[in-house]
């Protein structure tokens, strides 16, 4: 047994550590075809048409709201029980964050409580809808895509947790996270504690050629390589083509900047490193299921256990949660036996930064009885059968069970 026992871990294996390697033996550090074979592994992993690879779930965030062109005072809904930069992507263009609360069945956004939001403001009050693939379990984007097509909204799906998670649709079809078929955008996250690690790293998926075309830009400062521009350069101001030797030439060297962009590249080594996991994602996958399963039959007659993440079809278990009443007791005695468990998350409207901007207590009534209830178990494809198997124990030593 390892012990201290995490919540999440990466895992490392001999095939990452050479991919890694030589690609640092190669010509390229960055911006070489290490990005390029990633994208296409990971577009083709979720299914969709076109991925972007960024430095992070949060870079990928912010170029998506400016993709989308969020405007300062633009309205967008999204859930309180998320990680912060999931809200954070509206208030750097200087939109507006309304949080909906979550069904506190799902842990979800819950749909009735954006309904209500939209339905009680002119239209074109809200601009777009960023729903969490809380804990990897799918929203059901079909029907977020119905309300944005009445709203007119536009649809950021935030799938940090859930690579490989899905939803079943309407005509029974597993519709998967990050698929571009209902959301205008996905993102995803590469950090350590995420399904795919990279160490720092983040992607956007998407099936819009157009919002595609603008990421590739917007990734690198806004700038624009292409010989059909060169005429814009300022040799060329007065008309001339022609020069002195009599043939047409132009400057090879040509780009321009056409809008305000930023530095968001992935390295080629962090992209050899997530390709290289992305290729056993889903044996990761399948064990943070029978993971899943072995807590819920661990749990599922026990009174001093009132909510838990359950077996649901399509769930892709970055996280599993109990709710119990003594959380903060439960929390310190397994820390005390070396188990660390996590709390996911402290409301984001009652973080200090969205308490200045209005939002307080009571607001958000389910997400602030989930967050006094909720601990995250220890949940990664390394964890152990007897990992696991004492932290059941230890859990249910403190409810004297
Ligand atoms: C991890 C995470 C992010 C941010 O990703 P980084 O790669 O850490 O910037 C955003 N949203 C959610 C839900 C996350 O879990």
């Amino acid at each position: 047994m390892n012990i201290p026992i995490p919540y999440g871990r990466q895992n490392i294996t001999e095939e990452d550590i050479e991919a890694v390697v030589s690609t640092l033996k190669s010509d390229y550090l960055t911006q070489g075809p290490r990005i390029a074979e990633f994208e296409e592994a990971f577009a083709s992993y979720v299914g969709s048409e076109y991925a972007v690879a960024v430095s992070s779930g949060t870079a990928a965030l912010h170029l998506c709201t400016m993709a989308l062109n969020v405007k300062p005072g633009d309205k967008v809904i999204t859930t309180p029980i998320t990680f912060a930069a999931s809200a954070n992507c509206v208030r750097y263009c200087g939109g507006e964050v309304v949080f909906a609360d979550i069904d506190p069945e799902t842990y979800l956004m819950d749909i009735n409580k954006v309904k209500q939001l939209l339905e009680s403001s002119p239209k074109g009050t809200y601009k777009g809808i960023i729903p969490v693939d809380f804990a990897g379990r799918a929203v059901n984007l079909e029907e977020f895509r119905q309300l944005a097509e009445k709203f007119d909204l536009w649809i950021i799906e935030d799938a940090c947790h859930a690579p490989g998670g899905y939803f079943i649709d309407s005509k029974e079809q597993k519709q998967l996270c990050g698929n571009g078929k209902f959301a205008d955008l996905a993102i995803f996250s590469f950090h350590p504690v995420k399904h795919i690690a990279s160490g720092e790293g983040g992607m956007i998926t998407t099936n819009d050629k157009e919002l595609y075309e603008k990421l590739l830009q917007l990734r690198t400062h806004g700038i624009v390589k292409d010989e059909s521009k060169y005429k814009n350069s300022p040799e060329f101001a007065n008309g001339t083509t022609v020069r002195s030797s009599g043939v047409e030439t132009y400057p090879g060297w040509y780009m321009e900047m056409q809008e305000l962009g930023y530095n968001y590249r992935l390295t080629d080594f962090q992209a050899a490193l997530g390709n290289s996991q992305l290729k056993r994602a889903n044996v990761g996958l399948e064990t943070r299921r029978a993971l899943a399963e072995k807590y819920q039959e661990a749990f599922k007659n026990k009174e001093f256990v009132k909510g838990q993440s359950g077996v649901i079809e399509g769930h892709a278990y970055h996280l599993y949660v109990i709710e119990v009443e003594d959380r903060l007791g439960l929390y310190n005695y397994l820390r005390g036996n070396k188990v660390f468990a996590q709390i996911h998350y402290i409301p984001c409207h009652l973080m200090p930064y969205y308490r200045d901007l209005g939002w307080k207590e009571n607001d958000m009534p389910e997400a602030e009885k989930y967050y006094r209830h909720c601990i995250s178990l220890p949940m990664y494809p390394t964890l152990q059968v007897e990992e696991q198997d004492f932290v059941i124990a230890k859990i249910k030593e403190f409810f004297d069970e």
